[in-house]
Formats: structure tokens, sequence, C-alpha cells
């Protein structure tokens, strides 16, 4: 007997073909959007969430990969935000097993006094984590510190401080969202741009008109209440409704490079807490690779593909050599990538992020627009009940109260092997793998140097909403994150298994790998090498959207 495919576009299209209104239309399908939409799923209300290009598309497939309190706002003082974030974060563990860890961190002391001080900071980190905490902070010895991470400099090592946070697959678990947003009766879409909002005689938002990016066709979709969750874009939305509105977002961006595994082969990431500029830097164990990251650099301008300005890749190189007894060259770089943290913009003019609060705001215009922004990945279920319970007082939904703190999410499973890459897919690996056992042809490789399968591209298509080669590549598998140039090289292979699947032509898989190449070659560090000024003219010219 065959299932009913609720993830399938035609299906999905045909929800929003009828002229009901929506209780809670949200714009933008990144962590805070999709929150959002969950949560008011799940509450019971009629919800359609419209993302202009893919789920995660935005900063939500760009962070560090942390699901942390934040040991850095932790020295700033900010313990309300600490906490919540701690909690949050059990929570995720708990939610979602099959994409969220326990990771060790250490961080290495190179001075006297480094161990008692971060143990003891360390030691109010695990205490606002109370019984969600992952364990326990300690100091450990210069011998132990060398044993675990036999990479690191040991000259006037004095030794280390071990601790614990939470480390996830970003565009994973956002995919993974959607997927539990529509098994709780959301209408979800990417590919799909709101480019106006609608108003009634009062001024009163009402609803969006939409486009259909693959058929350019225009829709009208009235609502009670419409979110803006769209992250850097979200002046924008703002602007559509208000011309002459103040900017709420402050771009600061973040860059990352991914080196092979044997720049950190065991098992802990290492953080420093204070590079030479005062910023935090986090090397870290992900899909059997290392993410080396990030920088803070206030943009004027934001764009779909942010570009590393080459300072900020010689800095995360500078600073990965001032650690490592392995020398890091940019040769090693396997893939560099670049997010834009949604700041909430200073008021007074100034400049400097670290001053910028880092916690969520909710903004509700004279239109009754609601805005959301700020915040991080591990907040985004908080964001959303926050949102909903704003939303609610607007007095045009009837009160129902979040059900989100205990669901899990699609995919969640504690039977867990992690040695299998599939193991991400959580309780969908057993279908994955009976495509395999169906289709032998499936189980192969994509590429001999990465270990994704032909299988998920079929499953990333059928049960995961990806329309494009970059959907697939970027953020159902990593691999462009992961290795950019294998993934430049294995997009032909994709391109031809996806057209089988969503009936596509010749013409469509060309445009496809043209569409794909122009992206990826940014993520290959040789090739995007350019000078600064060349760099700040392209992030200048905004990606027509
Ligand atoms: C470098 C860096 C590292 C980070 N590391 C961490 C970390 O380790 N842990 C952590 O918890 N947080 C981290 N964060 C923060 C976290 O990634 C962000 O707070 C979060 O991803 C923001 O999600 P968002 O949904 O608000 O924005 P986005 O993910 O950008 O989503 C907004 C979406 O709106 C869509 N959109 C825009 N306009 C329209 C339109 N007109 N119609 C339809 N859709 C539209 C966009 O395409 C986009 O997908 C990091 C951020 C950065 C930049």
């Amino acid at each position: 007997m065959s299932k009913v495919n609720l993830y399938n576009r035609e299906a999905l299209l045909q929800q929003i073909d009828s002229p009901d209104k929506w209780d809670v239309l949200i714009i933008g399908g990144g962590a805070t959007g999709l929150g959002v939409a969950l949560d008011s799923a799940v509450r019971g209300y009629r919800t359609l969430l419209l993302e202009q290009v893919d789920y995660a598309k935005g900063t939500s497939s760009r962070s560090t990969k942390l699901v942390h309190g934040g040991v850095r706002y932790l020295a700033q003082g900010d313990l309300g935000l600490v906490k919540e974030a701690l909690y949050e974060r059990g929570l995720m563990l708990q939610n979602a097993p099959h994409l969220v860890k326990n990771q060790s961190f250490i961080i290495p002391n190179y001075k006297w006094w480094g161990g008692i001080f971060y143990t003891l900071g360390l030691k109010v980190y695990d205490l606002l984590a109370g019984r969600l905490s992952l364990g326990k902070s300690i100091p450990i010895d210069r011998k132990e510190t060398l044993d675990r991470i036999g990479t690191l400099k040991p000259e006037k090592l004095k030794g280390g401080v071990l601790y614990h946070d939470g480390q996830f697959d970003d565009s994973r678990l956002a995919v993974n969202i959607a997927q539990t947003c529509i098994e709780k009766g959301a209408t979800l879409l990417n590919h799909f741009q709101v480019t106006q909002l609608t108003k009634d005689g009062e001024g009163i938002v009402n609803g969006v008109v939409a486009m259909d990016k693959e058929t350019n066709k225009e829709y009208v979709l009235p609502a009670k209440v419409v979110i803006n969750a769209t992250g850097v874009f979200t002046d924008q939305i703002l602007k559509m409704d208000n011309k002459d509105a103040k900017n709420m977002v402050r771009p600061s961006q973040g860059i990352h490079l991914v080196l092979d595994k044997s720049f950190l082969p065991g098992e802990d990431a290492i953080m420093i807490p204070k590079t030479n500029d005062g910023r935090v830097l986090f090397l870290v164990p992900w899909h059997n690779r290392v993410l080396v990251g990030t920088t803070d650099t206030v943009l004027d301008d934001h764009s779909l593909e942010p570009i590393a300005l080459d300072k900020e890749i010689d800095f995360i190189i500078e600073t990965a050599n001032s650690y490592l007894s392995k020398r890091v060259g940019r040769e090693d770089v396997l893939s560099i990538f670049a997010g834009l943290r949604p700041l909430a913009a200073p008021q007074d003019g100034s400049e400097k992020t670290k001053e910028i609060s880092r916690s969520h705001k909710i903004l509700i215009s004279n239109s009754h627009l609601l805005t959301i922004t700020g915040g991080k990945w591990t907040t985004y279920r908080k964001m959303a009940e926050d949102t909903m319970e704003k939303a609610i007082k607007l007095g045009k939904l009837p009160k129902k109260e979040c059900a989100t703190t205990h669901l899990p999410i699609h995919g969640a499973t504690q039977e867990l092997d992690p040695t299998d890459h599939l193991s991400v897919y959580g309780s969908d690996r057993k279908a994955i793998l009976e495509l395999i056992e169906k289709s032998p042809k499936l189980g192969e490789k994509l590429h001999p140097k990465m270990e994704f399968l032909c299988a998920e591209v079929v499953w990333a298509v059928r049960n995961e909403m990806a329309r494009t080669v970059e959907d697939v590549l970027a953020r159902r598998v990593r691999a462009l994150f992961l290795d950019a140039q294998a993934s430049i090289d294995m997009a032909p292979k994709v391109a031809e298994i996806m057209a089988l699947e969503l009936n596509r032509d010749q013409a469509w898989q060309q445009k496809q790998l043209a569409d794909y190449n122009a992206i990826a070659i940014h993520y290959v560090l040789q090739e995007s090498v350019a000078s600064d000024k060349q760099q700040k003219i392209n992030l200048k010219t905004k990606i027509s959207n």
C-alpha cells in the first residue's frame, strides 16, 4: 500500500489554492520562521510558511553548528540569556537526538591563571544549565590536554579546561523541522517569494502577494496574522509595510573554513576564548572534518550568498596556526562559507557588534505586521513561543497554549550508530536503506572522496522537498560545506538523478549545473580569493530576489 506523500509540492500547492484565510502566515524559512510555523501548527492554527529559496538557505545553514548557552555571553555577564539558551540546548538534545549531540570542548591554557579562571567561569555555566547540564567542566593537566588533542602546540602549554556543549547539523534540522510542521498540519513552500504585503481599508496587514519561483505564478494569500521572519532581509519586508521604516537589522558577517580531520583527529573540539583581537574561535569536529570559525565583520549590506573577505580568511588561518602544530595553509581548506547574523541594529548608529544585543527582538508595526529577529539557532523554539504569544495578543487568534517543549522533531530516535553517516536521518535511515535494497545502484557513492550515496538524492527529492541541485548538495547532504570541489564534481550525477525524479529534461540539468557552479565556486578557497576591493563590490551587489 503506497503512503500519501505529505511533502509533495503539487499537493502543497493545492492547499494554497483555497480562498480561506490563513490564521498565521510566516515569511522566511530559516530557523526563526520554521520555529514559528511549528509552534503555530502545534497550537492548532491554520499555518502557511513561504521561503523564497530553500529552508535554511540564509544564515541558518551557515552557523558554527553549536547548540550552546554562549560562553562568550557569560563573560559579558548576560546570565539571563545564557540560562535561557542552556535550557533550550537541553530541549534540542531531547527533541532531535539524531542531529544534536553532546560535544566535549577543551580550552587550552598557555597562561598560569587560565585553568582557574576558565574552570570557575564554566562552573557557573554548568550551574546555569541545572539538570539539563551535559557534563561537568573540569581542569585537565598538560599531559591529558596533549593526549586528547595531539595536534595542539605543546610549547608553553600549561593544561586545559574540559567542558561540554551541544553540536548539530543546522540545515538538516531545518529540513526536519519543516517536515514536522507539515506533519502537524501546516503548509510550507520553498522557492516561493513574498513580493508584497496586502492591507485592508484601515491599513492593517491582511495577507501577502507571493510568487512560485518555479512557475512565476502569482498568488494573493489572505491571513489574519503575518509574521516577518526573514533574518537579514527583515528590513526589506518592513519597507514593504512602510517605505520609511527604520532599519531594524545590522548584518554582521561570520565565516568558517572546513579542514580535513587530520587537523583535529580526536573527538574533542577546541575553544579559543580570546583571539588576538578579543574574539572567540572554535575548531569543531563536524561530519568527519573540522569546522573553524568564526569572524564578526559588520557590513552595510546583505546578500543570499555573502562572500568571505581575504582578511577574515587570513585571521582564521593565522589564529589556527598559532594553536596547532600541524600547519594550516590555504590549500588545506576544503570549503569556505560565510553567513550573516541578523543582529538587532543599535539605534545610536554605533558600529560595535559586540555591543549589539544578541537576544531576539519582536516588533509589532502599526499595521500589525509582526517581525521577529536576532537571537540564535539554539533558542529558535523559545523565540517562536514568544512570537506566537505576541501574535495571540493582537486579538485575531483564539488563545491556545504552546506545545513544543517536548515535541520530537521528525527523525527523532535514540537508536543511532554514529559511525554511519546515515544516522543524521534518524528514524528515516531505515527507509533509505530500503531504497537501496530495492535498487542496489542507489547504494553507490556520488563521489569517491565523500560518503554520500545516490539514494540520499532520491530521498531528498521525494521526502525532503529538495527542488534544485543546490538544495541537495548544500542543505540535504552537506557536500558543499564539507568539500566544495568534490561537490562541484558530483553535481552532474545529482542533476541526472533529480531530473529522473522530477521528470525534467536535459536543458533543466544544464541550467541547474550552471546555477550550482556559479554559487559553489565561492566555497572553493583558491578560486574565491579576490582582493578585498573586488569582494566589497560583490558584497554591495545584492543578489536579485
Ligand atoms: C557565522 C554565524 C555563526 C553562528 N553560529 C551559531 C551557533 O553556533 N549556534 C547558534 O545557536 N546560532 C548561531 N548563529 C546564529 C543563527 O545561525 C541565526 O540566529 C539563525 O540562523 C537566524 O535564522 P533566521 O531564520 O532568523 O534567518 P535566516 O536563516 O537567514 O532565514 C531567513 C529566511 O528568510 C528568507 N526570505 C527573505 N526574504 C523573503 C521573502 N521576501 N519571501 C520569502 N522568504 C524570504 C530567506 O531566504 C531566508 O532563508 C550563527 C550565525 C552566524 C552568522
